[in-house]
């Protein structure tokens, strides 16, 4: 079937290839995306279409990259964000921050750092005499966020802080306040926000392509296992359990299909095994209500799978299971699947960071919106902890 033949058959809906390329070409600038179906691409020809289209940019050569140093060497940093960091066009691994004497040979050998771009947590200070780091990545237990993203700004660095932001509201303001007082850019580590079918929702929703959304489900679960000594069942370090970790790509994924903030939740929090979840929450489930009524229902656990996003609109719904997860992202809308190529999001987030540097743009996912989210996750342990409703005040 032909394009044509395709936008025929579905002149009347909302979700026609020709409707879509239409309101993409219109709505969304530079940052526009396209699907690729059936152009007979391989699938990393596809991706590298789809990466041009993006950002509209050319590889830099090597020695005009922005420089990253990524601090804290634990899960994400080894098994996302370097290897991420070896297909980025803007910007490149050239440091590392770490307490584990025997991290530092490993990494530079393996990525070929220069020993002078090694520091611990002890002469993390001295990054400020070097100007081969550009931009600094925290990516430390969630509580140390602040310290590392305050000091990397003092030194004169761009920060990248991950989710969440912090654990209060009053850390991510001076966080903001490092930041600027510094002159300096801070993004959080929103990686969906530069994948297309997460993309993609953001535009069925905020252009009510099938109406006003009227519902939404959301959950993200995974079971941590029983070891009671990791830092993110300790609440000093992670502020708190799965709604700190996951659960707020869900509550990330109601507000971008909404485009508006939510103005009151109700929460409640469930433990069973008490023994490993002593100081944060097993379980916890969630109620957020809309300005225009819409309510958006979610759950995150750390003793179950869920990885999904639904919104009920007026006339259709769309739906990303898994919604989530850093590749194989599955789309679908009541006129049939989405149909976009799964990309690399943490090159894409951190190439996008690199561009607003170099081109002195604004980050789509800035320090506001880490703290407007931290915002919401804190009344959301509050209404967990009074059984009262949250009003929101923005
Ligand atoms: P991890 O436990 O694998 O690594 C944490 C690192 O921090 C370790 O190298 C550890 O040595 C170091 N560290 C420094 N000070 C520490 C201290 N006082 N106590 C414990 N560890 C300390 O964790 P991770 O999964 O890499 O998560 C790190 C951060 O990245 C968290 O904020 C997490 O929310 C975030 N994260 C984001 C994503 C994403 O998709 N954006 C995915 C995973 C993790």
């Amino acid at each position: 079937m032909s394009d044509s033949d395709q936008n025929n058959s579905k002149s009347n809906s909302p979700y026609s290839r020709r409707k879509f390329l239409k309101q993409s070409a219109l709505g969304l600038g530079a940052a526009a995306f396209m699907p690729f179906p059936s152009l007979g691409l391989s699938r990393s020809a596809q991706e590298q279409k789809y990466y041009e289209k993006w950002l509209q940019i050319k590889e830099l050569p090597d020695s005009d990259k922005l420089n990253i140093a990524l601090v804290g060497l634990g899960g994400y940093s080894s098994y996302q964000l370097a290897p991420a960091l070896q297909e980025t066009k803007l910007c490149k691994l050239n440091g590392v921050v770490t307490g584990t004497p025997s991290k530092e040979d490993r990494w530079a050998k393996k990525y070929n750092i220069p020993e002078k771009n090694i520091y611990n947590y002890e002469t993390f200070d001295q990054i400020a005499d070097n100007d081969d780091i550009d931009i600094v990545y925290v990516v430390t237990p969630n509580s140390l966020h602040p310290e590392y993203t305050i000091r990397a700004a003092e030194a004169g660095k761009h920060v990248i802080s991950e989710k969440p932001m912090a654990t209060s509201v009053e850390d991510c303001q001076a966080m903001i306040d490092a930041c600027n007082s510094a002159g300096k850019k801070l993004s959080i580590g929103y990686r969906l926000h530069f994948e297309p079918h997460n993309q993609e929702v953001m535009r069925l929703g905020q252009k009510e392509v099938f109406g006003a959304v009227q519902q939404m489900e959301g959950g993200h679960s995974f079971r941590i296992g029983d070891n009671p000594d990791i830092w993110r069942l300790d609440k000093e370090l992670s502020g708190g359990g799965p709604l700190m970790d996951i659960g707020i790509y869900a509550v990330q994924s109601a507000i971008y299909t909404m485009g508006e903030l939510p103005e009151s939740l109700t929460a409640r929090t469930e433990t069973n095994n008490a023994r490993l979840f002593d100081d944060v929450e097993e379980t916890i489930f969630w109620e957020l209500q809309f300005p225009g009524g819409a309510i958006a229902k979610g759950e995150s656990s750390y003793s179950q799978d869920a990885n999904f996003h639904r919104a009920e609109a007026e006339n259709g719904w769309f739906r990303l299971q898994p919604a989530y997860s850093y590749s194989g992202i599955n789309g679908e809308t009541s006129e049939g699947p989405m149909d976009f190529p799964q990309v690399n999001q943490q090159t894409l987030q951190m190439d996008a960071f690199a561009d607003c540097i170099l081109n002195d743009k604004e980050t789509r996912v800035p320090g506001e919106m880490g703290k407007r989210d931290v915002k919401i996750l804190m009344a959301m342990y509050e209404a967990a902890e009074s059984g009262q409703r949250v009003t929101l005040n923005w």
